[in-house]
């Protein structure tokens, strides 16, 4: 096992990060606005270049990356390979291998009454970018969007979150060791800086938090009239329906709730078990956490901490809140103040308006509902707002677009919890409360493009038969148009 990575001290709470000047974030603003003509006319090999050295500097930096994520929160370093580099290395994979394919011109028809043109989408750069990201996976979703941004040939400002220092200065110090500053820079801090930054006339926003900072950022963003792209969260659902096979819904429902303390914008927030079938789904949760975290999970290096005191408490006071309003503990409910530690949780009876129901969880802590008519909790999920994400589990295909026809949600996997994030080929993000605009593979690539639209008339078409003076014979001429084309 990994000794030395238990033996570390836990952290409380992180030492408050840099603020990086304002000055400093003015001037580096300016220079890459200098250069984003150049970088936006680079070429494919160019941009393959500029993907792959970020790519082979992730690599070098891995040791150092899980590291700092240990002495942020005690992130395992496996789980780091798995839910920060991985999915990073395989975007960096994606977009190399398809680059040539997004970046070319896309030649679209041209209808009858234009005869004579030709037509393509060209996509070009949206030019200067910001990326602000959270703590919950600094390096996923720092470089991630990244990624994205550079394939679409801009020069790109990043705030990762301050409450992962440790992390954001080792994304600092490898974004640093391939990118000159008026390329790409890294801008540490918090609020102040965060807010700073988004008074500059960016040309997109690529947005990754809660949704409430969310509005903040798209307020910002109107006064420049610059284009967003908003990653947000919310209470994403799983619903376990009586077909279902609950191994696999209680295993991958555990997994998506500890994995990284439940501390996931996709993972399951609460779940909707058939009432036939509650007792045994918990039962299965219980067994899969043991097989999880063989002993106490306290002392198991797998099971990460809460990111500091303040999340910390805040889920700690859903459960009490929740347990004082008649709220059943089934599993865990204890805490360890001095190192952020809540055991997994489970909980039923939970009243719809405690802070638990009402608020995203984030934590290790699943509420399970009963259910008997799944029409009830399709009422209930859409009368809340769109979730980011929603899982069914079920055998029945009826059921399962049923739900999937009725709902709507920002993504849903079937039969598992969350994991459609990992395929590129899928668009990746919310709608309305749980987001704005898609990221991942092509989808991230045009996030960061503007579909330019270029007709070229290359011969005399009919559109010139149309031209002013009108008189009757016109009149006739486009009444014909509105007719036959
Ligand atoms: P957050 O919104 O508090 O912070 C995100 C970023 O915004 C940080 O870099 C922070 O410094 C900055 N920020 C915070 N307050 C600000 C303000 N007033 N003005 C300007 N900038 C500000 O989010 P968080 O706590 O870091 O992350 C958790 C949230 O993110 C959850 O709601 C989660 O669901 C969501 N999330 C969404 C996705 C997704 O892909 N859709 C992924 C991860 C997390």
């Amino acid at each position: 096992v990994m000794n030395t990575w238990n033996a570390a001290p836990p952290t409380v709470q992180p030492p408050a990060g840099p603020e990086t000047p304002v000055d400093d974030i003015q001037r580096i603003f300016r220079l890459q606005q200098e250069s984003k003509d150049r970088v936006g006319s680079t070429s494919v090999r160019e941009r393959k270049a500029r993907l792959k050295a970020l790519h082979q500097a992730i690599l070098k930096h891995r040791p150092a990356i899980k590291q700092a994520m240990y002495e942020d929160y005690r992130k395992h370093p496996a789980e780091v390979d798995l839910v920060e580099i991985y999915p990073v290395t395989a975007e960096l994979k994606h977009a190399r291998r398809h680059l040539a394919g997004w970046m070319a011109d896309h030649r679209v028809p041209t209808p009858l009454a234009l005869l004579g043109a030709r037509s393509r989408i060209t996509y070009e750069p949206k030019g200067t970018v910001l990326i602000i990201s959270p703590w919950n996976f600094p390096v996923n979703l720092t470089f991630g969007p990244l990624v994205s941004a550079l394939a679409a040939g801009n020069t790109v400002m990043i705030k990762p979150s301050e409450l992962t220092p440790r992390t954001s200065a080792e994304i600092g110090r490898i974004v640093s060791g391939v990118f000159p500053e008026n390329e790409v820079a890294v801008i540490e801090g918090g609020v102040a800086t965060s807010t700073a930054l988004l008074e500059l006339p960016f040309n997109h926003i690529f947005f990754t938090g809660s949704p409430a900072v969310g509005k903040v950022v798209m307020t910002a963003a109107a006064k420049h009239l610059a284009s967003v792209t908003l990653e947000l969260g919310g209470k994403s659902p799983s619903i376990v329906d009586e077909t279902a096979d609950l191994d696999i819904a209680a295993r991958r429902i555990a997994w998506s709730k500890f994995v990284n303390n439940g501390q996931i914008c996709i993972t399951t927030d609460h779940v909707f078990v058939h009432r036939t079938r509650m007792e045994e789904f918990i039962r299965k949760v219980r067994e899969q956490v043991e097989r999880f975290y063989p002993g106490d999970p306290v002392n198991e290096g797998s099971y990460c901490r809460m990111v500091n005191t303040g999340h910390f408490e805040r889920v700690k006071g859903y459960v009490e809140d929740a347990v004082a309003a008649g709220a059943r503990v089934r599993m865990g409910g204890t805490f360890d103040a001095s190192q952020n530690y809540m055991a997994p949780t489970l909980i039923t009876d939970v009243p719809d308006d405690s802070g638990l129901m009402t608020n995203e969880i984030f934590g290790p802590v699943l509420p399970v509902i009963p259910y008997s008519d799944v029409n009830t909790v399709i009422a209930r999920i859409n009368q809340g707002q769109k979730p980011l994400g929603l899982y069914i589990y079920s055998r029945d295909r009826r059921k399962i677009r049923h739900i999937l026809s009725r709902t709507r949600a920002g993504g849903s996997c079937v039969n598992h919890t969350a994991i459609h994030f990992y395929n590129p080929y899928l668009p990746f993000g919310g709608s309305n409360n749980s987001g704005i605009g898609k990221g991942h593979g092509r989808a991230g690539f045009e996030a960061f493009s503007n579909a330019r639209a270029v007709l070229t008339q290359y011969m005399p078409g009919p559109m010139e038969l149309l031209m002013m003076p009108y008189n009757g014979f016109k009149q006739k001429l486009i009444d014909l148009t509105i007719r036959y084309f």
